[in-house]
């Protein structure tokens, strides 16, 4: 089994050399009664939370509350699909196709398989249930519904608009009637989110030497929700456009994880205006998640939301495809294939 692994916790900048590609013997085998589950990983997901996970725990930047820190030399645990090759777990028969928490490798060995499903493909490729239809799609669904509460023709404003989260969340903010500009880090995502996706309007933030009066260039009128995906000076800018009563639904903060940067919104805009800046997780969503996938699953099969994916090929490639994150190489949700189907 080759799997991917830290060398040591990360609290830099994080690079190719902190990563090693492990390999260790592996019996396709469980005995009975066990509870292990051995799955065969055919796409990983590739998130930016994980480097939050490598970060030593006595660092400045604390181990995150919601999942565990990641400890050197062990396998790193991530979404994805597989099938299972042996199960000594009464819920899971040899040949099942599951989702759930595998590992950035080629198999998964899971001692009791809690966070392990099975899953129903529903007619969509395995890929769209770890995207689209899956962590992403939540995250997305659940942040703009139930965290920033929109109303019909309010106007949204969506940062790493092209990523993984940002496009669904745009494609939900349109498909519901809202005024929706995004912004990403090149043309082509711009041109990305204006055409396919349907997006009123976007910009490349990186031509932009002030945020502050290019938010207030698309939003002459003033923001009512915006969903940060990345914020310190984005969040910032933001927070200077809001209306009152403005929501902001914190759901990352990507260009704070790897440097020293922090934002600092005006916290006197915020009284006034009366904004509210609300963090969440995607588990806080459990309760919509029924609601969640029939809608997206009938707007895939009417043709009214897209898929959008970056696919990586190779057990091998997961650290460059991670690292590419925090570049802004993908397009969509990336994942990585491990195994053909
Ligand atoms: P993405 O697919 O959006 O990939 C990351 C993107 O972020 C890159 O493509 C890049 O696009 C952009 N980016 C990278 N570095 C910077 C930077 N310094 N400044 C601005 N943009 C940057 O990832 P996800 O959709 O998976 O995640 C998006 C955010 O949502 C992350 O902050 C993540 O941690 C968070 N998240 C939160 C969850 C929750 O439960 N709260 C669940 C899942 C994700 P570009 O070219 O536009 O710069």
């Amino acid at each position: 089994n080759r799997y991917i692994t830290i060398k040591t916790h990360i609290d830099s900048a994080p690079k190719e050399s902190h990563f090693e590609l492990k390999t260790a013997a592996l019996a396709l085998s469980v005995a009975p009664g066990s509870n292990y589950v051995i799955v065969k990983n055919l796409y990983v997901s590739i998130d930016p939370y994980q480097v939050n996970r490598m970060k030593s725990y006595s660092s400045s930047h604390k181990a995150t509350s919601f999942s565990v820190g990641i400890c050197p030399g062990e396998a790193i645990d991530a979404h994805g699909a597989g099938r299972v090759v042996a199960s000594g777990n009464p819920n899971f028969e040899k040949d099942d196709l599951v989702i759930g928490l595998l590992t950035w490798g080629e198999y998964s060995v899971l001692k009791e398989g809690k966070a392990l499903n099975k899953l129903d493909p529903m007619g969509f490729p395995l890929t769209y249930h770890v995207g689209i239809l899956g962590t992403s799609g939540l995250t997305a669904y659940g942040g703009f519904f139930e965290v920033c509460k929109p109303k019909k023709g309010e106007k949204v404003f969506v940062s790493a608009a092209s990523g993984s989260v940002g496009n669904l969340v745009g494609q939900y903010a349109k498909l519901f009637g809202c005024y929706v500009v995004g912004c990403a880090g090149s043309k082509q995502k711009v041109e990305l989110l204006k055409g396919k996706l349907g997006f009123d309007d976007a910009f490349n933030y990186k031509e932009e030497t002030d945020l502050k009066s290019a938010l207030k260039r698309y939003f002459p009128d003033g923001i009512d929700i915006y969903f940060d995906n990345v914020g310190a000076g984005m969040l910032e800018a933001a927070v200077a456009n809001m209306n009152a009563f403005g929501r902001v639904a914190a759901c990352g903060v990507i260009s704070e994880y790897t440097g020293g940067l922090r934002a600092a919104p005006d916290m006197v805009d915020v009284v006034y205006k009366r904004i509210t800046i609300q963090g969440f997780l995607v588990v806080d969503f459990m309760n919509v998640r029924a609601d969640f996938l029939s809608r997206t699953s009938d707007h895939l099969r009417t043709g009214k939301m897209q898929a959008i994916e970056d696919i990586v090929a190779g057990v091998e490639s997961i650290p460059s495809a991670f690292l590419g994150l925090f570049r802004g190489d993908n397009i969509g949700k990336r994942l990585v294939k491990i195994a053909d189907e």
